[in-house]
């Protein structure tokens, strides 16, 4: 059964390359964390080369078992993942698995070592592994992570997936071609950004796109324009720190009508919140992921708000809870005048209803 807040439990039945290739993601790294001292004596750690009177000459295995071992007796989920990707970080590469031989058997620097050693003491103390290395990958792009803003999850790349589809078949039936080709100037409306990996990413897949990306939080804000500069995407997003409410449309209709509003709201039910990972309740932003009492909070706004900022026949896609997809028809139905519909929902990789999406009914 799918249990809240398991942003690190989904991540992990993705961290092996090969399953990852299975399900067509990109070659994602996972999440991670640092401590005090190790369970292990720090002092006789690879890290340190003083156990014999001579320095001992370590390789990227060898500091990788031994900080495996080091996450293991403290207790720090995907002990043997955290360490691969800190190491594999250190050395420039994005998975252990593609560090070719000679720079697995080449003994690391000093400078190497304690870079490591730093790392991956952060994570002894729970940090996820993005914030450790300040950096991760959301389809194709790398993006830069800071706490507290929401890590994106793998699930989330299909969210994107499905709003570029929906372009390609609007494109492709407007212009009564069987191959599709891009209409100029889709504007879509982002709400809740954080790091900005939904918006960059359809920008990325969209060239002819612009999008509006808001978010209630300066710190994501900060970090969704950073990141849309690193990638030279900044041309084509407004990027608005703004709280959405009912009264938003104003604010957010700056390019007029918006053909996807596209969200990852936070959609935790009230209840779930107590059982989040450690790693979640320390550094994320709670109110990324607090949905109030039945998880719906953000996702009645944006509804509410929809119908005033879509042209007609525009779409609404959103990440839920399993249990959402119920409750929102439920709620559509109490809310006819809003005349909106479920179109589709869709599963995500591990087969829960994970994705709406909600159209906007011609007149
Ligand atoms: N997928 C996240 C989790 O399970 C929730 C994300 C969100 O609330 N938007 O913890």
């Amino acid at each position: 059964m799918w249990k809240p807040g398991t942003v690190f439990t989904t991540m992990r039945c993705l961290t092996h390359p090969l399953l990852r290739r299975l399900l067509g993601l990109s070659p994602q790294r996972m999440p991670g964390v640092l401590s005090q001292s190790p369970v292990l004596s720090p002092k006789c750690s690879p890290l340190r080369q003083s156990c014999s009177t001579r320095p001992r000459l370590v390789t990227a295995t060898d500091v990788v078992n031994y900080w495996q071992k080091v996450f293991e007796a403290n207790g720090i989920p995907e002990a043997r993942e955290s360490s691969e990707y800190i190491v594999s970080f250190v050395l420039g590469a994005k998975t252990f698995q593609s560090l070719n031989s000679k720079s697995l058997c080449t003994p690391l620097t000093a400078v190497q070592q304690e870079k490591i050693q730093q790392l991956s003491n952060k994570r002894l103390e729970r940090m996820p592994v993005q914030y450790v290395l300040g950096e991760w990958d959301f389809q194709d792009l790398t993006l830069k992570m800071r706490p507290p803003v929401f890590i994106p999850r793998p699930e989330t790349e299909d969210l994107v997936s499905l709003v570029v589809e929906e372009e390609s078949r609007k494109c492709g039936k407007n212009l009564g071609l069987y191959f599709p080709v891009p209409v100029p100037h889709a504007v879509i409306l982002e709400i809740g950004c954080g790091s900005g990996a939904i918006a960059l990413s359809l920008l990325c897949k969209l060239p002819q796109s612009r999008i509006i990306a808001v978010d209630k939080e300066k710190s994501a804000v900060d970090l969704t324009r950073e990141n849309a500069h690193r990638l030279r995407l900044q041309e084509r997003i407004h990027i608005l720190h703004h709280d959405v409410s009912y009264s938003s449309a104003k604010q957010l209709l700056l390019w007029g009508p918006i053909d996807f509003i596209v969200s990852n709201p936070p959609y935790v039910f009230r209840e779930d919140m107590a059982s989040l990972d450690t790693e979640v309740v320390r550094y994320e932003d709670l109110d990324a992921l607090d949905g109030g009492d039945d998880g719906m909070r953000v996702i009645k706004t944006i509804l509410a708000l929809a119908p005033s900022l879509l042209k007609d026949s525009g779409s609404v896609f959103l990440e839920v809870d399993p249990r959402h997809p119920n409750m929102v028809e439920n709620w559509l139905q109490a809310h006819p005048n809003l005349q909106l519909g479920i179109r589709a929902i869709h599963k995500d990789f591990c087969g829960k209803a994970r994705f709406l999406h909600i159209q906007k009914q011609s007149r």
